[in-house]
């Protein structure tokens, strides 16, 4: 495209809230086979909340409650938030050893015994009795949930289940890029289940679940180690190498700091649509003006 081609491309752009930060950008979103899009905070609000709750026998759902919340009440996760607000006013009790366990949970001593928060992996990988809940844990993940183990001294003492709402042009945005012949994949660090059934519902190709932060970006080079041409979209610090891997990164408006800093294209209005938007405006530039 002619410098003056790409200039009225990007002022466009810019009025409508899509931000080129450079004139290969433009160009190279011309050129995509497919997009990966982070699914939360992505396709879906970033704001979980939790819609049910399940107790193994022994247990109260103010005590699930208030264990899983004392040892939230030291995570920064957004999974922590929803539980910490479900919690309420309910006293929380002192923590000790907390520590963070990359991309499966939380671990904590409370009440003198081991206590273990996360995905049915922490609970496999510590040979936690799953007490009778292992069904539910699976009927609420094929809802679509995410869903927080809570083990304490050895065994499952209940679910929590979350849920964050897609948001409402994330549908729209995968079918009209399908449509313009780009295919769309899902990533996430949510189990393969729970992502599975929101995949099904957004209509998205390809669904890369379990993965864990820091191989977000690996997923994208293997994806254009098959020749492809990869757009990705995401909000969040360790979406950041991903961004930057990827042909052209879409940050999320709403996002932080960081992913913006790391994209080629900043979505001001936060709104999945707008990626279609992007690579209408750039096929537009390079067509029309060449
Ligand atoms: P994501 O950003 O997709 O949630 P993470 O690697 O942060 O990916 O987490 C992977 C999974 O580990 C989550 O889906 C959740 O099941 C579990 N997990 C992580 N942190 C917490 C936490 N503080 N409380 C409960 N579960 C957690
Ligand atoms: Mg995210």
């Amino acid at each position: 495209a002619t410098p003056m081609a790409v200039m009225v491309g990007t002022g466009l752009g810019a009025m409508n809230g899509i931000l080129f930060k450079n004139a290969s950008a433009l160009e190279d979103a011309t050129k995509l086979d497919v997009v990966i899009f982070d699914k939360t905070g992505t396709l879906t609000l970033g704001q979980p909340d939790v819609v049910d709750l399940a107790v193994a026998q022994g247990t109260t759902q103010d005590d699930l409650l208030q264990i899983a919340g004392s040892v939230e009440k030291l995570s920064e996760h957004p999974l922590a938030l929803a539980i910490l607000k479900r919690a309420g006013n309910l006293p929380l009790e002192p923590v000790e050893g907390f520590n963070n366990v990359d991309g499966m949970g939380t671990e904590a001593m409370v009440r003198g015994q081991r206590t273990l928060l996360g995905n049915r992996k922490l609970m496999d990988v510590n040979n936690v009795d799953l007490n009778g809940l292992s069904a539910d844990s699976r009927n609420l993940q094929g809802q679509g949930r995410t869903v927080v183990h809570v083990a304490h001294g050895g065994r499952l003492i209940g679910l929590i289940a979350i849920a964050d709402a897609v948001r409402p042009t994330s549908a729209a945005a995968v079918a009209a890029l399908r449509a313009k012949g780009v295919q769309v994949a899902m990533l996430t660090g949510d189990n393969r289940a729970t992502a599975e059934r929101i995949a099904r519902d957004l209509q998205v190709d390809i669904v890369l679940a379990d993965v864990l932060p820091g191989d977000k970006a690996a997923k994208v080079k293997e994806l254009q180690a098959q020749g492809k041409k990869v757009g990705m979209v995401g909000d969040g610090i360790n979406d950041a190498p991903a961004l930057t891997q990827a042909d052209v990164g879409f940050a999320i408006g709403a996002g932080t700091d960081v992913a913006m800093e790391s994209a080629d294209v900043v979505l001001m209005k936060s709104d999945p649509l707008d990626v279609v938007g992007a690579i209408e405006l750039s096929r537009a530039t390079l067509h029309k003006m060449h």
